[in-house]
């Protein structure tokens, strides 16, 4: 062993949280959210009223997006036909009884209590598209569609608001005050942190919410991939393919590329197989769920918790009071995406048995791994366990050709990661990054990455 790897390389978060146990907190203030333009929201709940001039459907009609009397049919979330109809100016003219609906009187009609009638009206084409999906791509002129959300912050924060409720600090940099919510999900963020100068006019739909080949807001039911969480419009994947293969609406195990996929698999196969390093030390990735994991599983990640919790003195999130470190390890997951832990997984190194180091480790696509949480034991500190660690971690990902690891180390820790090959990330990097990624970062830490170079065996 080098001398430079006889150094302590026992991390990170610890030391700077027995001094300052706030800097984990992942926004500054406790404060409360307000919806602004409720009348914008209550026009888009109303039911579409058949006698307008102008409906929704009409409009799709007169964007040449569907033809008049095109065949229709309102499908449940498992996917099934509950009613049939045609698409007139006017409203659906259903098949059963030839009365004509507004697109919400058609959904009650066909028993459904979605609230979404657009999403779950689908046009009978073989196309998978739902009214929603017609939306789209009808230009700017769809007023009667758009819908802006804002988010003004003050007085205090109602913690007993459930994950559906508007978040109420940013997205990518943690802070509150004024914010924009998207249409689709939870997530809330500042013009400045997406890249906007003003409020959009339109529909606005949070990076995490638009589509990966057209970049347009995706609602309702879409293509998600599996792996790296990004969703697509059907219909751009069945312009894309060009084939009449493409996805189905709904299937759960579907993957945006080749690449995904083999993420995916790779990581699922090595999940659960402890891999020897020596005599007396093994590493094991551990996928962090507390559902399906079996008992020996779950007390390696329970004793992964504890080391987590010697380590930092608290990991609480300062908003919510949850345990921070406990639901990145058991997977916990949300609607809100900077608090869902999907994907995670648990690397623990051992030495005869016992857990010296532990650290969190979650691969969103090719291009980025991030690793949020290393601790090592105190009694197993000043061997080289996490730097032993991070190495055969590095190495899983260089062959799953993951192309880099980042992670946001606290000041006093920075020295440590640097000698392990990472960098301090410029400012531009780090909300490029951001804004693409969902990642776990903490007040007060910098954005560290290191660049993997890709293996290439000969096959
Ligand atoms: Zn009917
Ligand atoms: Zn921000
Ligand atoms: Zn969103
Ligand atoms: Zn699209
Ligand atoms: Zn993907």
């Amino acid at each position: 062993m080098t001398g430079s790897k006889r150094r302590s390389t026992a991390l990170l978060l610890c030391q700077d949280q027995h001094q300052n146990p706030s800097s984990i907190r992942t926004g500054k203030n406790v404060k409360l959210l307000k919806k602004l333009n409720k009348k914008s929201d209550g026009d888009h709940k109303k039911p579409n009223n058949p006698r307008k001039p102008r409906t929704a459907l009409s409009l799709l009609i007169d964007s040449n997006v569907v033809l008049p009397m095109a065949k229709v049919y309102y499908q449940n979330k498992a996917g099934v036909s509950l009613k049939k109809g045609r698409i007139t100016r006017d409203g659906i003219l259903c098949d059963c009884c030839l009365n004509s609906f507004g697109l919400t009187a058609f959904e009650t009609h066909a028993g459904s209590t979605n609230h979404r009638p657009a999403a779950f009206i689908m046009l009978d084409d073989g196309s998978g598209r739902s009214l929603s999906d017609c939306h789209k791509q009808v230009d700017g002129s769809s007023t009667n569609f758009k819908k802006v959300s804002k988010v003004q912050i003050n007085g205090q924060y109602n913690s007993s608001c459930g994950s559906e409720s508007p978040d109420h600090v940013c997205s990518v940099c943690g802070d509150g005050e004024e914010l924009i919510v998207c249409q689709q999900c939870p997530a809330a963020f500042h013009l400045k942190c997406v890249g906007l100068k003003q409020v959009p006019k339109g529909l606005w739909f949070c990076p995490s919410c638009c589509c990966g080949i057209c970049g347009n807001g995706v609602e309702g039911c879409c293509a998600t991939c599996r792996q790296c969480d990004r969703k697509f419009h059907s219909i751009c994947l069945k312009m894309k393919t060009k084939s009449s293969e493409y996805w189905k609406n709904c299937q759960v195990n579907w993957f945006c590329s080749q690449s995904c996929e083999n993420i995916f698999s790779g990581l699922e196969n090595l999940s659960g197989n402890p891999i020897p390093i020596s005599v007396d030390l093994s590493w094991t990735l551990l996928r962090s769920n507390n559902g399906d994991s079996d008992h020996d599983d779950k007390k390696k990640l329970s004793a992964a918790l504890d080391v987590m919790h010697e380590c930092f003195e608290t990991s609480k999130d300062f908003y919510t009071g949850r345990d921070v470190a406990k639901d990145v390890i058991f997977g916990r997951e949300s609607k809100l995406k900077r608090v869902d832990f999907k994907g995670f997984y648990t690397v623990i190194l051992e030495e005869k048995g016992d857990v010296a180091t532990v650290a969190t480790v979650r691969v969103h696509d090719g291009k980025v791994a991030e690793l949020p949480l290393a601790a090592t034991r105190f009694s197993h500190r000043r061997r080289g366990m996490c730097r032993m660690l991070v190495d055969e971690l590095e190495k899983q990902l260089r062959e799953l050709r993951v192309e880099r690891l980042v992670l946001p180390a606290v000041p006093s820790a920075l020295e440590t990661w640097t000698k392990l090959g990472f960098s301090k990330m410029t400012d531009e990097d780090k909300s490029s990054l951001l804004l693409n990624y969902t990642l776990l970062h903490f007040q007060g830490t910098i954005m560290c990455q290191k660049l993997l170079k890709t293996t290439h065996s000969p096959c």
